[in-house]
């Protein structure tokens, strides 16, 4: 489904990421872990079209998305829930929903996917009048993933869904990734809580100082002694 070939960014003269090739196949979870600054958010801020590698090329579905720009990329099937989630804080539950919704043009399925959000995430249901701004982390977590569910995405990125939630919330986000895997959405999620993001995950991806160091099914990377010792503190 998507398929990343030699990706090399830059920021001025910092090189975030470096010769990294990735795939992520249709129906999968796969997770990408690194330390802070090993240069994941700029992986999925450059599949969104929000920024453009050095060289490299990015495919997505067989097209070459590499200098698309976001809104194209929006409308080709990417969503992306950026760390920090970002939502409108201004607005109200429901419209911040509404705006996940904004590219597309079948206003007449809208209904049914707002109940399908509202059936993974209950609490959004009894908030639809409230600020955004009023909502909990983790709440807002929830919101921007409801949101960018809103899109109808073939492919989600999510950018460190867990930062800041409490365990019980960090709990409930991880089932809810699955869940939307197995309602055939294929999510590429980056995370460092390296547990639980490769325990959910098909297959996983390390990256250290911007290059790729291992890659393997969730399983064997959780087993490695590399990412036990680096990771996951064994
Ligand atoms: P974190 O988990 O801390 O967000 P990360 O793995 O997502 O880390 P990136 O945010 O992709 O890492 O950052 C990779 C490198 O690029 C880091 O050295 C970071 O300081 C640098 N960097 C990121 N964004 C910018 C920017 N806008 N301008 C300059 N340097 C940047």
């Amino acid at each position: 489904m998507l398929t990343i070939e030699d990706l090399s960014v830059n920021y001025g003269m910092i090189q975030a990421v470096q010769n990294v090739s990735l795939q992520v196949n249709q129906g999968e979870i796969v997770s990408l872990i690194g330390a802070n600054g090993a240069g994941k958010s700029t992986i999925l801020r450059t599949i969104s079209g929000l920024i453009h590698p050095k060289e490299g090329s990015i495919q997505f579905l067989n097209q070459d998305i590499t200098k698309t720009n976001p809104q194209a990329i929006v409308k080709m099937g990417i969503s992306h829930v950026p760390e920090g989630r970002h939502v409108f804080k201004d607005l109200t539950v429901k419209e911040n929903l509404e705006m996940g919704a904004f590219l597309r043009k079948d206003k007449e399925n809208f209904e049914a996917d707002y109940q399908t959000i509202y059936q993974r995430f209950p609490i959004l249901k009894d908030r639809l009048k409230q600020d955004a701004s009023t909502l909990s982390g983790g709440e807002q977590q929830m919101l921007a993933m409801g949101r960018a569910l809103m899109a109808k995405p073939k492919l989600l990125l999510l950018d460190e869904p867990s930062m800041g939630l409490a365990p019980i919330f960090i709990k409930e986000i991880f089932k809810i990734i699955e869940a939307i895997k197995e309602q055939g959405t294929t999510v590429l999620l980056i995370e460092q809580n390296a547990k639980m993001a490769l325990q959910v995950a098909d297959r996983g991806y390390v990256l250290e100082s911007g290059k790729l160091f291992l890659s393997g099914s969730g399983q064997d990377l959780l087993a490695s002694d590399q990412v036990q010792k680096a990771y996951l503190g064994g």
